[in-house]
């Protein structure tokens, strides 16, 4: 099987002023860090329309007059008040989402304080969630309003006003969701501390009591049933799941969702403890595939085990990003790769230990497929730049560490590495560079040669060959000459074992036993992630 091996980077898509301002940490966005959401949000189905106000609370990183929040321009700012919502208004100018605004006083260093935004509008509805992403306003087969948003891409200010940077997450949030008091049910991330009925309507309250990226803050709204289970963690503490579902398909997920306990003791068994025990955690049947958000996965699998008959991809996936995705979160979107390739990594491992090496290998090698090593894994930083449409975050990503497996050839020291990265940065942001420091630190070695390849580069190692007089000649090509470490397997037409040999950018050599066939060569391409090529000249080349 060859690896697409493009010779240059394509480009990238292109990303609009809008984002690009998103995106930007000026200095009226990274002078503060947001401790606390609260959101007070009102829903209207018919008019697919949200109101309400959002507090956000913060912390002076340095003196400051002024500063921008974020809100997109769909939806109108009503007041923007300081300290509470009776506090002094404030007046705020507008670019696409950029609000900027000066303070009534300054604001000091270290001193906490809180803005009050009221706001109303038609949010952006999205296209083909969770893909291009924004809210949906759909209706079930009873004609109930079935609502959600997915914004990993857009951003939560496309929903609600927020300081929407990936670097800063709110150490805990509350939302209150209001909808008419029909027998519908608001659900957002974490416990449900209070419902509230009042003229008409009924209001709940969630609160998440953990550190939450904002594009991992929901709501979902529908006719759901909520279906109770506990589980008992690989430390003995018990957790609380409440997942709520459509009322028609309650019978089908009481069955279905039985098995996510199984997902969530391998991933604990694998990379540590789930980091959210007080938030519980819950599947949530969303009018679109799948979201990771935290403690409340969105499920829209339609109840089906579509890996192999034996698991539900979007159980296994969504659940495993409450380990990467979400307990670790990528400062910028540059490294998804972090939430979505060790993610996806992790749906093979868990296929590993429940059903054996091959399955997890026909994964992988499925994956491998899909490489297309069209741009570097890490993205351009301070773009919000995710392109969804390159699916190589999630599949050589996954094909990165699998190939850092097979080059470490010490299973307990690979997965202590992903387990110390794991607890070293839970409960926080991080990139790709604390990864390679953790491989590097554990290991003993420094491997900066290997992610430098494979997570800048968009192309993987070429390997050029020959095989002439029971000799293979071999060589790298296209790579930096300090690639001279990476051990592939390689198995020749007539000969019993795999050769392990560790090629370099100068051509070498291995005799071959007689009979070795001339031009039938396959590789390990069960191990490691490379490309190769023949070619009639090396034997001449080689001195
Ligand atoms: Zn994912």
């Amino acid at each position: 099987m060859k690896v697409q091996n493009p010779s240059g980077p394509g480009k990238l898509e292109e990303v609009s002023e809008e984002m690009r301002l998103l995106s930007n940490e000026n200095t009226l966005r990274a002078g503060y860090d947001v401790t606390f959401y609260n959101l007070d949000i009102a829903f209207d189905a018919r008019g697919k329309s949200l109101s309400g106000w959002v507090e956000i609370r913060g912390t002076a990183l340095r003196d400051m007059d002024s500063l921008q929040i974020d809100l997109h321009s769909n939806l109108k700012m009503d007041e923007l008040r300081f300290q509470n919502r009776k506090g002094t208004q404030i007046d705020f100018s507008r670019k696409y989402r950029a609000v900027v605004f000066a303070v009534p006083q300054r604001i000091r260093t270290g001193e906490k304080f809180s803005l009050h935004v009221k706001y109303h509008g038609k949010p952006v509805i999205a296209d083909n969630p969770p893909w291009k992403g924004g809210t949906v306003w759909k209706r079930d087969n009873n004609k109930n309003a079935w609502l959600g948003v997915a914004c990993e891409t857009e951003g939560a200010s496309v929903w609600f006003p927020c300081k929407d940077l990936t670097n800063d997450e709110p150490d805990s949030a509350v939302m209150r969701y209001t909808i008419p008091d029909n027998g519908l049910t608001a659900v957002g991330n974490g416990t449900l501390e209070e419902v509230k009925v009042a003229g008409g309507n009924r209001s709940f309250t969630w609160r998440v009591h953990y550190p939450i990226n904002l594009y991992n803050l929901t709501y979902y709204v529908g006719d759901f049933v909520k279906i109770e289970d506990r589980y008992v963690g690989v430390e003995g503490d018990e957790l609380q799941l409440s997942h709520y579902v459509l009322r028609e398909n309650e019978v089908k997920a009481r069955e279905h969702f039985k098995k996510v306990k199984e997902n969530i003791r391998v991933y604990e068994e694998v990379w540590g403890p789930y980091a959210f025990y007080r938030d519980g955690f819950k599947l949530v049947e969303s009018p679109y595939a799948g979201m990771e958000h935290q403690s409340a996965i969105a499920y829209g699998n339609k109840y089906k085990l579509d890996l192999y008959g034996l698991e539900d991809y979007i159980m296994l996936h969504e659940s495993g990003h409450e380990w990467f995705g979400n307990a670790i979160s990528a400062a910028d979107l540059a490294d998804v790769w972090l939430q979505e390739g060790i993610t996806t990594y992790g749906e093979s491992v868990y296929l590993e230990r429940q059903y054996g090496q091959s399955i997890a290998l026909r994964h992988l090698l499925m994956y491998r497929m899909m490489i297309k090593n069209k741009r570097p894994l890490v993205g351009p930083v301070g773009l919000r730049y995710f392109d969804f449409k390159d699916g190589d975050v999630y599949v050589k990503g996954a094909w990165v560490l699998h190939t850092l497996r097979y080059q470490l050839q010490n299973d307990s020291l690979f997965f202590n590495i992903l387990r110390t990265f794991y607890q070293e940065n839970s409960l926080k942001v991080t990139d790709s560079k604390q990864l390679v420091n953790t491989v590097n630190r554990l290991s003993g070695e420094n491997y900066d040669w290997f992610f430098e390849q494979y997570l800048y580069r968009n192309t993987v190692p070429l390997l050029e060959y020959q095989i002439e007089n029971n000799t293979l000649y071999y060589r790298w090509i296209d790579v930096d000459t300090a690639f001279d470490k990476l051990r592939i397997a390689v198995k020749i037409e007539g000969v019993d074992e795999f050769y392990s040999l560790i090629p370099a950018t100068a051509i070498k050599k291995v005799s071959l036993p007689k009979g070795a066939g001339t031009d039938v060569v396959s590789f390990g391409n069960s191990y490691t992630l490379f490309g190769y090529n023949s070619s009639n000249k090396l034997s001449g080349l080689y001195q």
